[in-house]
């Protein structure tokens, strides 16, 4: 199950609940009781990893240097 990141505006503490995604955007209530919370975008850890380029595939028939003929 998903968890999703909360702020209270009441207090400023900061909550992780526990829900189905389908209730993400539901209301969540601070565990002190206040009702005026945000959602925070969740912290996803994003690493800088390159991609090799993949190599394209042999595109030698077609021109002319296999057609010798
Ligand atoms: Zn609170």
């Amino acid at each position: 199950m998903p968890r999703y990141d909360f702020r209270c505006r009441e207090c400023g503490s900061t909550f992780e609940v526990s829900r189905p995604m389908a209730d993400a955007s539901e209301p969540a209530r601070c565990p002190d009781g206040h009702d005026d919370t945000v959602k925070l975008l969740s912290t996803v850890a994003v690493g800088g990893r390159g991609t090799a380029p993949a190599p394209a595939g042999g595109g030698c028939c077609g021109g002319g240097c296999c057609g010798g003929g």
